[in-house]
């Protein structure tokens, strides 16, 4: 059996009146997609738990069949992970955003949470001046280090096995700074269980980056600058079980997002790369259908995830939303099936599972709580007859509302029928 799963990030949404009052996904022509939900079960279902934003690290997990409530343990870890970082058991990994905050005479604000797009060698340049910063302000810790990633996206981690001291703990709250662009951030500072460090650092950081050469250079070319290090989403390294100890199937994961290849990584699933996928709008979507196709010759469940949906939500693009849909039918789902059914006439059945992680709705350009659709098709799998793979159309299935437990489900029976009965 092969195993197909598509994550359209962000797909789900509400009616817009620029669509004569249908979603995206119901005025989308997306002919392979409808073709699936007529032939597959269909239904609802809500990868974020109530104590959770929902963000795509939340609910992709959901989506790969890991209870957030059991095993998120924050957003660091999954960078780390994705970066090919393992985390000891002691130690702890923490985002670390080049930011920039002004005083503007009510206070400090958030007023750009990627230093003006910091680039990845300036990036890399002040957190080595930070990390000097640290050993000269804080000469009695130990473990910490700065590891530069992509533009402001970094990591402070503590290992462990250094002797070192960490006092984080799980009552560790911290904010992201992407929620409190253009706000007074006085109350935005970590709390919590060993806090009072990571905010020390962040004041500190100040002083280390101010008159800094690479911030002199930006602010000549007219380039906001990094004036800050922010820390947020820390976490120990997630108990994962490998998903083929979970399922018995082995995972290939293609995206170009950090986050999914770290959920990959953690889950033990093979992460293929695709030139061209950029991650946005302009992503090669035949590319990763293809490389796709190739990847069922190396694993039995291939997990494409498109991030194009998600970012044209988040720029309040209706229109933009519906193409980066037609396009993913076009260009990933109708080659994958038509190569699975070609399989399948030789005596290799499949199934398919088609979920978005969350809404991302148009009108507040933001990730939303709710529910959203999905289908689950192929061999064995019982019809539902679904109009159309919508919002509204999947609403005659059930409603599944601990989402993780779904994709277990194509692996019911593998032999024989999959009914809708059978999931709760
Ligand atoms: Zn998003």
């Amino acid at each position: 059996m092969k195993y197909f799963v598509l994550i359209p990030d962000g797909a789900a949404d509400e009616p817009q009146d620029s669509l004569g009052g249908k979603s995206p996904l119901e005025y989308a022509s997306i002919p392979t997609l409808d073709r699936l939900a007529t032939q597959g079960m269909v239904g609802l279902t809500n990868h974020v738990p109530d104590s959770f934003n929902p963000g795509s690290e939340v609910a992709c997990m959901s989506l790969m069949g890991y209870d957030p409530l059991t095993y998120f343990t924050g957003r660091a870890p999954l960078e780390a992970a994705a970066k090919g970082i393992s985390l000891g058991p002691e130690d702890w990994a923490v985002r670390c955003n080049l930011v920039t905050i002004e005083d503007q005479g009510d206070g400090p604000v958030m007023v750009d949470f990627t230093a003006d797009h910091i680039a990845t060698p300036e990036a890399t340049e002040l957190l080595e001046t930070a990390q000097q910063g640290l050993a000269k302000d804080f000469p009695d810790l130990k473990g910490w280090e700065f590891v530069p990633g992509v533009s402001y996206r970094n990591l402070l981690l503590f290992r462990g096995n250094v002797g070192g001291h960490c006092d984080l703990g799980d009552g560790l709250r911290t904010t992201a700074p992407h929620d409190r662009v253009n706000q007074l951030i006085s109350d935005a500072f970590p709390r919590g269980t060993g806090s009072r460090l990571l905010t020390e650092i962040m004041e500190h950081s100040e002083t280390w980056l101010k008159d800094h050469a690479v911030n002199r250079s930006r602010k000549s070319k007219g380039l906001g600058i990094a004036t800050h290090v922010w820390l947020w989403g820390a976490g120990q390294r997630p108990a994962f079980r490998t998903f083929k100890s979970l399922y018995g199937v082995q995972g290939t994961m293609i995206t170009a997002v950090d986050l999914l290849r770290g959920l990959a990584e953690l889950a033990g699933w093979r992460c293929r790369e695709v030139e061209g996928a950029t991650g946005y709008l302009d992503t090669d979507y035949a590319a990763k259908g293809q490389a796709a196709i190739d990847e069922f010759s190396e694993s039995d469940l291939v997990c494409v995830h498109v991030e194009a949906p998600d970012e044209a939500g988040h720029e309040g693009n209706a229109l933009a939303k519906v193409k980066a849909l037609e396009e993913i039918d076009e260009k990933i789902v109708a080659p994958v099936i038509s190569h699975l059914e070609q399989q399948a006439s030789n005596g290799e059945p499949y199934r398919v599972f088609v979920c978005p992680d969350h809404p991302t709705f148009c009108s507040t350009r933001m990730h939303s709580r709710g529910l959203v659709p999905f289908i689950i098709a192929g061999i064995g799998v019982d019809g539902m007859s679904a109009q159309s793979y919508d919002e509204k159309a999947v609403a005659i299935g059930p409603t599944i509302t601990q989402g993780s437990t779904l994709i277990g489900t194509l692996f019911d029976d593998a032999e024989g029928q999959l009914n809708p009965d059978t999931v709760n």
